[in-house]
């Protein structure tokens, strides 16, 4: 008898864990309280495939990041999903960020990433407005189109028998025997209803379902850390995607690029207590000063605020993944969840039989 599995949460994670699961056999249903698939996290981001040259050596993250970035390419080009392999330099602006790259270089060999590291006039050759004292080089960093990725997911998934219910919120999950309850309403009419398996990868939403079936289950944070973007009037100024050296809670301000040319600067870190998605326009000179030392030309540009994204954050800094009992839980899936998507998915799956 082929299991039947709920997934919660209509994002990139969710997506990709239901066709996986689709794939493998299993009866799929997913479900959205909103109205449209992939409108949370997944539509607020930086759309990067990431390297995975970041976190910690046998963290999730960095095991996710690097198998979900080769699934995700290979996936992409097989079903026509936009996204370009644009590389990315993170630079030193100063002699004193030197070492820090160093630093970076090796944690990223660590995962398996190689970068390269350039001097500033090298990187200059390579992108003529920069200002930089040294940069490497992450010859597999991409973007992608977030939105057209997701469809796929779902198309697939559908090809393979699967349902999407949007206007559909969870309320509760419980075991009954051997199987999972779940309550909650679609389009205003509550449900009761049972499955085999239940996949909770409901983003901002994944904490209170499931601290009903997970009572010591790691907690996001009291603040939510919001992420603005500014779009950059005019041409895109570089090719490649530009970071800085990575803080505390983020990657530092940073230049991408999305696959229609238009250049953006972001995220910041910004700790609010709403969950509110506008860009304050105050924040303007915050970012024109935190790119203005590898990138003086930014003067010469208009930034427009652009969107935000919160970052779903939880205690201990790495992803959260936990399979007991028959529901599969998802927490913390803040960057790089894009680019791991296809690996989490996989992983859900693997844990359905
Ligand atoms: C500012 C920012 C920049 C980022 N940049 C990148 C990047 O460049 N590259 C990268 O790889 N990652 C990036 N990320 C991370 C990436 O966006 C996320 O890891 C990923 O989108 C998480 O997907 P998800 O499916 O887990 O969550 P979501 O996309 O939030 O999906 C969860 C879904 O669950 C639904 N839901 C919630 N509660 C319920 C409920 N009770 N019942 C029913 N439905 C429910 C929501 O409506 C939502 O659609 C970034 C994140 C942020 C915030």
């Amino acid at each position: 008898m082929p299991k039947s599995v709920l997934v919660i949460g209509a994002g990139a994670v969710g997506l990709a864990a239901a066709m996986r699961c689709a794939q493998s056999g299993a009866e799929v249903v997913v479900v959205d309280a909103a109205d449209a698939i992939g409108t949370q996290t997944s539509a607020r981001n930086s759309g990067v495939v990431h390297a995975g040259l970041y976190y910690p050596q046998n963290s999730l993250k960095a095991k996710f990041c690097v198998s979900g970035r080769e699934m995700l390419y290979a996936h992409s080009a097989r079903f026509d999903v936009a996204h370009s392999v644009v590389q990315k330099l993170i630079v030193a602006s100063d002699d004193a960020q030197i070492d820090a790259l160093r630093a970076l270089q090796t944690r990223a060999a660590g995962n398996g990433v190689t970068l390269d590291m350039i001097s500033g006039t090298a990187a200059q050759d390579l992108e003529p407005e920069l200002r930089v004292e040294a940069a490497l080089v992450s010859p597999k960093t991409g973007i992608v189109d977030a939105a057209g990725l997701m469809l796929s997911y779902l198309t697939q998934a559908e090809a393979r028998g699967a349902t999407l219910i949007l206007n559909t919120t969870v309320d509760t999950i419980r075991r009954v025997r051997d199987q999972i309850v779940v309550t909650g309403t679609s389009a205003g009419d509550p449900f009761d209803m049972a499955f085999d398996r239940v996949i909770n990868a409901a983003g901002h939403g994944a904490y209170d379902l499931a601290s009903q079936y997970w009572p010591d289950a790691p907690k996001p944070p009291k603040l939510w850390a919001k992420g603005s973007y500014f779009a950059i009037s005019g041409p895109a100024p570089f090719d490649r995607l530009v970071y800085p050296l990575p803080e505390q809670a983020g990657l530092g301000i940073h230049y991408t690029v999305d696959l229609g040319g238009q250049g953006q600067l972001g995220p910041n870190v910004d700790w609010v207590d709403q969950m509110d998605f506008r860009v304050d326009p105050a924040l303007e000179p915050v970012f024109r000063d935190a790119v203005r030392q590898y990138w003086p030309a930014v003067d010469d540009r208009t930034l427009h605020p652009a969107y935000a994204g919160l970052r779903p954050k939880i205690e201990g800094g790495d992803f959260v993944l936990a399979a007991r009992d028959g529901i599969i839980t998802f927490l913390g899936i803040e960057s790089p969840g894009l680019t791991a998507s296809l690996a989490l998915g996989a992983w859900a799956s693997d844990q359905i039989s």
